[in-house]
């Protein structure tokens, strides 16, 4: 399968449709990026990279990054995480309050804002220095330091916590969050300000398609199931109030973030990553869905 080829005609096919959106103006600093962008990156188990378009070019991964925090903590806490948070779909926008509020303190998956934050309370309770340790573990998923913090996008984020730190309260008030908020929340708004390439991001997805094995890191990242469990996870909560829709359209394990990077995995296959910055109402790249939609279908396998 010439991955190179069909990767160019769903680029063209993309920008030929206009498709608009929203460039997420909520963290105003992330509005300052040309919408126009677009990159597509594909990295197969031998490590090929395929690309088109802004394919190099790095960008805020937002919540991707919250599939690499994920990993830091899964095989560490075992099943005491899945008593603080669930693997649910929350079927509910990313950053909802009531939610959290009318299931006490229990969020229902780790990649809606409130779970996430859970993760990366777990991760300052185990790591000294969580930030430097999520770079580097990142870094070693992609084999190369590529990982950058934005500080104006992370500022700029902290500026606008509002919501966040709501979502910290409740958890505490819950007693679902062990450390201190600012300490947290400064992790959490670094994880979200890291930006990454396509390529490089999906270099770092790869021991997704791979069983849990790095190629890059020359290591098992994680066991067999538990990068299966990371899979179903992604597939039913990796787009928020829009999971069914990117399964039923894709049918690709992915996440997503508001920078309008959305990375997937195709297992035993490939990793890809794609980048627009334009979103729908659901806080999900229309570029990117539309990219994978295509070439799923293209490559007429998925999933299902
Ligand atoms: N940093 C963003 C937030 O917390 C991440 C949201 C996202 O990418 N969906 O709101």
């Amino acid at each position: 399968m010439d991955y190179q080829q069909v990767i160019e005609e769903v680029y063209e096919e993309v920008n030929a449709l206009q498709l608009k959106g929203k460039v997420a103006s909520y963290i105003p600093e992330l509005s300052s990026v040309d919408p126009n962008q677009f990159g597509i990156a594909i990295v197969d188990l031998a490590g090929n990279v395929y690309g088109v378009g802004d394919y190099q070019k790095p960008f805020s991964i937002q919540s991707i990054s919250k599939v690499f925090t994920l990993t830091m903590v899964f095989h560490k806490f075992k099943t005491k995480l899945w008593s603080r948070v669930n693997v649910e779909p929350s079927g509910n926008p990313f950053n909802s309050i009531a939610q959290l509020e009318y299931e006490k303190g229990i969020p229902r998956n780790p990649f809606i804002n409130a779970g996430a934050l859970v993760i990366t309370d777990a991760l300052t309770t185990k790591y000294a220095q969580p930030t430097t340790e999520i770079l580097s573990f990142i870094n070693e998923l992609s084999g190369k330091t590529c990982v950058e913090i934005n500080e104006v996008i992370k500022n700029s984020e902290m500026k606008h916590a509002d919501r966040n730190t709501a979502l910290a309260y409740f958890l505490k008030a819950y007693k679902n969050f062990d450390n201190d908020i600012a300490e947290v929340l400064d992790v959490y708004f670094a994880h979200c300000a890291m930006e990454m390439s396509c390529v490089d991001l999906a270099r770092a997805f790869s021991f997704l398609a791979n069983d849990g094995y790095s190629i890059f890191a020359q290591r098992e990242i994680i066991s067999e199931s538990y990068a299966r469990r990371i899979n179903a996870l992604m597939l039913t909560c990796g787009f928020y109030d829009e999971s069914g829709e990117f399964a039923f359209r894709v049918g690709l394990p992915g996440k997503s973030g508001v920078g309008g990077g959305i990375a997937a995995v195709m297992p035993h296959k490939f990793s890809v990553a794609v980048w627009s910055p334009e979103l729908n109402e659901k806080g999900n790249s229309v570029k990117a869905i539309k990219a994978l939609e295509l070439l799923t279908d293209k490559l007429s396998f998925s999933l299902f």
